[in-house]
């Protein structure tokens, strides 16, 4: 993989301009980010109060910055001159790459691949940041698939470094290479990955949690794996705050489509922790309750 992306960077098309579709969680991040790193960039949603939510997020996100003094009220407006909130899809006509970040439903996403191909000029490169969804198969939606490839960012974007770029099997070698310019440019630092269930990160991190659950079954305390993983064994938050934050709906919506790709390694016998917390509608920190109370 580190090879074909090597051999990819020679094709890498500029990008001056980019498009987020959605203005949620995940393409308020991607629009800070791109404007911030100086990438002007259009977020389009549906309805007006999304991209005034969007919006807000990246103000908040470039007052800490200017309270911390890493930055100024000039360069703020820049940034926030960078982006262009709409409702219109003819917005999209100057991009060059555009990041569908909507809701997380194959057909939602399919449909609104196929409206963004309609706009777009003949040379845009198309991304999706699902988490779960193939990449193959969101293709399908699309007329020229070789300019289409994953773009998945992690939560909260500002701080996350890695970005997972998803190679479908049509995807063109010029596609990842510009995706995974701009990723660089933005930032962040790329990964080549080939389109499958879980794509990279969530193999890996679908089994730690697997095995966090049965240590639970077992007896023991979430608070304490916790406070082992993060003070002893060095890591930023142990598993039981990590699903905090993912959100335990996501994570057991995640941990099925893993069950589901791959039987053998990851399907389960009865419940385990995500499912528990999961039915107790206990989800984490987006509702003030998973493992840890947040109100
Ligand atoms: P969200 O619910 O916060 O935001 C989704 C946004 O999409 C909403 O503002 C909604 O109005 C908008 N939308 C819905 N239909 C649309 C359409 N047809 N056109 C334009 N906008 C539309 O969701 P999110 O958490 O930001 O997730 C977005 C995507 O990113 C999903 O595919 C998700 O799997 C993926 N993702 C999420 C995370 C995370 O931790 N939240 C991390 C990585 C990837």
């Amino acid at each position: 993989v580190k090879g074909k992306a090597k051999k990819a960077s020679k094709q890498a098309q500029a990008v001056n301009s980019a498009a987020v579709l959605g203005a949620g969680i995940m393409g308020g991040g991607i629009a800070y980010q791109s404007a911030s790193k100086g990438t002007p960039i259009v977020m389009k949603d549906i309805n007006q109060a999304a991209l005034d939510l969007g919006l807000n997020e990246a103000a908040k996100l470039l007052t800490a910055q200017i309270n911390r003094g890493r930055s100024t009220p000039a360069k703020m407006a820049g940034v926030l001159n960078n982006i262009t909130s709409t409702l219109d899809y003819n917005a999209l006509k100057q991009a060059d790459v555009v990041v569908e970040a909507v809701v997380e439903h194959p057909k939602v996403k399919s449909t609104v691949l196929a409206e963004v191909e309609q706009v777009v000029g003949e040379e845009a490169i198309i991304t999706s940041n699902t988490s779960t969804i193939s990449i193959n198969l969101l293709a399908k939606s699309l007329q020229k698939p070789g300019r289409f490839c994953g773009m998945h960012f992690f939560n909260p974007v500002h701080k996350m470094p890695l970005v997972e770029v998803i190679r479908g099997e049509h995807s063109s070698e010029e596609t990842i290479a510009s995706v995974v310019a701009y990723a660089a440019k933005m930032g962040k630092t790329p990964i080549v990955v080939n389109d499958c269930p879980g794509f990279f990160v969530n193999r890996v991190l679908f089994p730690y949690f697997a095995g966090f659950s049965g240590l639970l079954e077992d007896g023991a305390d979430f608070a304490a794996i916790d406070k082992v993983m993060e003070k002893q064994f060095g890591w930023p938050m142990g598993p039981a705050y990590l699903l905090d934050v993912v959100g335990l709906d996501t994570g057991h919506h995640a941990q099925a489509v893993m069950a589901e790709g791959f039987p053998d390694r990851m399907a389960k016998q009865g419940k385990d922790a995500i499912d528990v917390m999961f039915e107790a509608e206990r989800f984490g920190q987006k509702n003030g309750k998973g493992f840890y109370q947040y109100s």
